[in-house]
């Protein structure tokens, strides 16, 4: 970071779960705020209707996981550990998780659940956070959910509503000062690219890969990939990614699919961290094709260092 910027960077993780914010995007989060950015993760939900997932779990001293309030309190002990693991401030938005709907034909959502509120009345809590954080930089997942949960899919649709309202002074009044952020990204979990990588390099070192079925049916679906515009070198920070992970402990087996790369094999093969950017509000460099960014703030730093010289760019107070 360069000493002429006049505050620090900031930056914002929405997510819909908490253990989200520990499988995408989680190394990025704790690089930055290890680099002196403020980081924020923003999660949308309790987690409430999260099954136990992790066959070695036992439940913490005084706890149960029967009720909706038992495993809330449970995720937020989780989500607590994981924040102090990334190093990263953390903020809950208070919705109740909406439960991933199985079965043919699939059962409606439940009462009151995320997924069920209002754009406007989910976005509102959003927006007042942002006017708060002043973030130069949003993270959010794609217009899919980027896997088919209504809680993942109402993630993106507040953050793109936040990323485009909270600028705006005659949007959602009473909830602060608008601020409007410069950069809104969406996270990518698992690209055909980063699977096909791990995969050839664990069959290569005669280890059984998990992700041969994977990449076969993916194929045969010919799902499109959505862009992978950014990638930030993260490998330094993959243990606080783990540890992040093993903090979800309900939700994530220690011996399970998001261990199953050799550490050192990953990191030798997949040392990054992938972003699609999704819009900006900064000038930003030419890219020739198949060259990525490497930095979520690119055009955010210049255009700070720039702030109070007259040239700031919209969205920056000068
Ligand atoms: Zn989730």
């Amino acid at each position: 970071m360069s000493t002429t910027e006049r505050e620090p960077l900031r930056l914002m993780a929405v997510h819909a779960h908490p253990d989200d914010e520990a499988s995408k995007g989680a190394a990025a989060t704790a690089k930055y705020a290890a680099d002196g950015v403020e980081v924020l993760v923003v999660t949308c939900t309790g987690g409430e209707r999260g099954d136990i997932l992790n066959p070695s779990f036992t439940l913490p001293e005084g706890h149960e996981f029967e009720t909706l309030e038992g495993r809330l309190a449970v995720r937020r002990l989780e989500m607590a550990r994981s924040a102090e693991a990334l190093g990263v401030r953390h903020a809950w938005l208070g919705f109740v998780d909406s439960g991933l709907p199985e079965g043919d034909p699939l059962p409606p959502l439940p009462e009151g659940c995320f997924g069920l509120v209002p754009l406007e009345e989910a976005s509102e809590p959003l927006v007042k956070l942002v006017r708060e954080f002043r973030p130069h930089v949003i993270t959010t997942y794609d217009p899919s959910g980027g896997y088919p949960h209504p809680d993942h899919i109402k993630c993106h649709d507040v953050s793109a509503e936040a990323f485009a309202a909270a600028g705006d002074p005659e949007r959602y009044p009473g909830t602060g000062e608008p601020w409007e952020p410069l950069k809104l990204y969406y996270n990518h979990g698992f690209s055909m690219d980063r699977l096909r990588a791990a995969h050839e390099a664990m069959t290569a070192a005669g280890l059984e890969s998990p992700f041969g079925d994977w990449i076969e049916s993916r194929d045969a679906r010919e799902i499109p990939e959505r862009q992978v515009t950014t990638l930030i070198p993260a490998a330094e920070y993959f243990a606080h990614r783990d540890e992040a992970l093993r903090a979800h402990a309900s939700q994530i087996d220690p011996q399970g699919f998001f261990f199953a790369v050799p550490r050192d094999l990953e990191a030798d093969v997949w040392p990054w961290e992938e972003y699609e950017l999704a819009e900006s509000r900064v000038p930003l460099p030419e890219r020739a094709p198949g060259e990525h960014e490497d930095d979520l703030f690119t055009g955010v730093r210049e255009a700070l260092a720039h702030q109070g010289d007259g040239r700031a760019p919209a969205g920056v107070p000068a």
